[in-house]
């Protein structure tokens, strides 16, 4: 087994490619990837019966499997604006994507990873002069354990996140969560991912506690680690000086701005209350700190009759007024990126989809890279051919980049 540097940098290439320092051990058949702290994090199958060789497996934090897929590379980018397509053992609002977790050797490799590396683990040990090849060796951490560890996370947070910004995608999803503030303001009616908890911004204290121990959490693979996503689903909405020493907080003391992988990530949700009245003093003070920030903030639509059907307790106005201080961010703030999430689905008002074709194309003076609009299946596990093609046919008139929202949690 040896340690290998892989790439430094996030990219949205057609080819896997590998980020940050692991090791790598390689049988005849699977190749296992481990963190710096002898955890593993991606493997996949060498094999005729491994679904696709360019297809693999990946660990979270939370110690959740998630299956990296080609989709067969048809659409998947322009759906979703990555190369390969995550596939979760959880019930989500995927369009895209088969059944990997039912496939024989995908199972497999998830049930015998352990004793497998195991068994080659106790075999070094017989013959200890294999050990020279097997660079910074250490045992490899059992099931159980990672299983704690997924765990002890929760109980850092004293929270659990059930879904990501779609804009960690540009992470690959790699992030250190920091709960800044409980729950959301809106608790919409057709949300599947709120809590109950009432909206409370975190103590400073508390902060603190959380950083230490992720801290101890994350160890050796803190050089691997470059964003963070502050959470839960309105970390806007906390006092701009609360939220601008969260982060400086936490870049300094997660040492992120040091780390191996290239650049400073910031990731957060807000409500349309939190970013309409957010001092023009804070993106100001985002701007000049050395980090990129993205913060998602949920619209779902600008017609009336819809946000009343989803009871989002919205106006259009202040729909439209989000919008277009989302444009003007996105227009004078290099570093800052806002995201805004739309929801579809046949059963809407037809004014929902006119409304939502006005403001992608119409309203926006002219085309543009940044601000990315992703649009959010409504129903969970029920992909469908009719919306693919509306989301498609919209993404043809957009001058914004159009993606689809895949709900993924951490
Ligand atoms: S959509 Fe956002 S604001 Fe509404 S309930 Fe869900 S998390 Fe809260």
């Amino acid at each position: 087994m040896e340690l290998i540097e892989g790439a430094k940098r996030y990219q949205k290439v057609s080819y896997p490619l590998r980020y940050g320092i692991y090791s790598e051990l390689t049988t005849r058949d699977y190749v296992f990837h481990f963190n710096l702290n002898h955890e593993i994090i991606r493997m996949w199958g060498r094999g005729q019966n491994w679904p696709h060789r360019l297809e693999w497996l990946k660990r979270t934090i939370t110690d959740t499997w998630v299956y990296y897929s080609t989709g067969g590379y048809t659409g998947v980018f322009e759906t979703i604006g990555e190369h390969y397509l995550p596939n979760f053992p959880y019930p989500t609002n995927n369009q895209l994507g088969g059944t990997p977790f039912a496939e024989g050797s995908v199972k497999k490799a998830i049930e015998h990873w352990y004793p497998y590396v195991n068994a080659l683990q106790n075999d070094l040990t017989a013959h200890p002069e294999g050990i020279s090849s097997f660079s910074g060796y250490k045992p490899i951490l059992p099931p159980a354990v990672l299983k704690n560890k997924g765990r002890q996370l929760r109980k850092i947070l004293t929270g659990h996140i059930s879904v990501l910004p779609p804009d960690t995608r540009h992470v690959d999803y790699n992030v250190i969560p920091l709960i800044v503030a409980d729950g959301c303001r809106h608790k919409c009616g057709f949300c599947k991912v709120k809590n109950q908890k009432g909206y409370r911004p975190r103590s400073r204290k508390n902060i603190e506690e959380q950083l230490r121990n992720l801290h101890v959490f994350f160890d050796n693979d803190l050089i691997n680690q470059n964003a963070l996503f502050l959470g839960e689903h309105d970390a806007l909405g906390i006092a701009p000086e609360d939220l601008l020493w969260a982060i400086d907080q936490s870049v300094e003391r997660l040492a992120l701005n040091e780390s191996y992988m290239q650049g400073t990530f910031i990731f957060l949700f807000g409500s349309v209350y939190s970013f309409l009245n957010c001092p023009d003093q804070l993106f100001d003070n985002l701007q000049d700190r050395p980090v990129t920030t993205y913060i998602n903030i949920g619209l779902e639509s600008a017609s009336q009759a819809t946000l009343d059907q989803l009871q989002k307790p919205l106006k259009v106005h202040e729909v439209l007024a989000a919008f277009d201080k989302a444009r003007f961010i996105n227009q004078n703030y290099p570093d800052i990126e806002i995201s805004l999430n739309f929801v579809f689905d046949e059963s809407l008002p037809k004014e929902h989809f006119v409304s939502l074709e006005q403001l992608t194309s119409e309203r926006v003076e002219k085309v543009s890279d940044k601000g990315s609009i992703y649009l959010s299946p409504l129903r969970f596990d029920e992909p469908s051919r009719s919306r693919l093609f509306y989301f498609y046919q919209l993404k043809r008139r957009s001058r914004l980049p159009l993606f689809l929202y895949t709900i993924q949690k951490l």
